[in-house]
């Protein structure tokens, strides 16, 4: 049997499951909130264009209204500063868009802490039990903050300091982005920085060095909890937004039972 006509027999068959870890788009889909005077992006919104009636009697259609990182979305190495001279979401390469998953699960620090940080020895324990990190693959990083997505302010979790969200050190960071063969790391809260990364020294050491060394964000995954440690494929598909800092995209992940 060919290799896909296997993958094709193993999804019906149900021994590969295919699974969405996509976060449903409408108006209440969580969106970073920045305060002024820096720009925020639009929510997610549908614009009745018709619906059966005089602006077209037999269809129904809307336009939509979005942002870029609106919903589960993927970070391009273009939507940093120090990713400028990078790749827009139009040009991720298709063995990014399709590649292994690790992954680390934090859950129990995370509920201890809300401000938990993923730091370089973490990685390397999980490396110590399941191997090394996926070469051109992706890290996704389990929080347990997915369910959380349907309550926004649980979700952001901000107080008069900011939002408490769990992220990745500074040191963890750059690791991950110089030293790590990923070419990905997903999360499953708003950003893939921590909600107090804008104190830290550099601000947003993730965005700042992932994208510095040409590699992609993806945010807001739900369902990470249903993923083993190694051996899950992701499937992650952007519109293909010429110039584009990033996009919306529908997440799927194939896991053998
Ligand atoms: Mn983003």
């Amino acid at each position: 049997m060919s290799v896909l006509s296997a993958v094709v027999e193993a999804t019906r068959s149900g021994r590969v499951e295919i699974l969405d870890l996509t976060t449903p788009l409408q108006e209440s889909t969580p969106i970073l909130e920045l305060p002024p005077p820096l720009a925020n992006t639009h929510r997610f919104e549908l614009e009745l264009l018709s619906r059966y009636d005089e602006k077209g009697p037999a269809w129904y259609w809307n336009d939509i209204h979005t942002g870029e990182h609106t919903g589960t979305h993927l970070d391009a190495p273009v939507h940093w500063i120090t990713g400028r001279d990078g790749l827009d979401v139009s040009q991720a390469p298709m063995t990014t868009l399709v590649g292994p998953a690790a992954v680390i699960d934090m859950t129990g620090e995370v509920e201890k802490d809300a401000d938990f940080l993923l730091e370089i020895e973490h990685v390397r324990a999980w490396e110590a039990e399941h191997g090394p990190l996926p070469d051109g693959g992706w890290l996704l990083y389990r929080t347990g903050w997915a369910a959380r997505g349907d309550d926004a302010a649980a979700f952001a979790n901000a107080d008069e300091s900011g939002p408490h969200t769990p992220g990745v050190s500074v040191e963890c960071a750059r690791w991950l982005a110089r030293d790590t063969p990923i070419t990905g790391f997903g999360v499953e809260t708003v950003g893939t920085d921590a909600g107090a990364a804008h104190s830290f020294e550099p601000a947003f050491p993730c965005h700042s060095e992932l994208m510095g060394a040409n590699k992609w964000g993806l945010t807001s995954l739900r369902g990470v909890d249903r993923l083993p440690p190694t051996g899950a494929v992701l499937i992650v598909c952007p519109l293909p937004i010429v110039g584009g800092s990033g996009s919306p995209a529908r997440v799927l992940a194939l896991v053998e039972k």
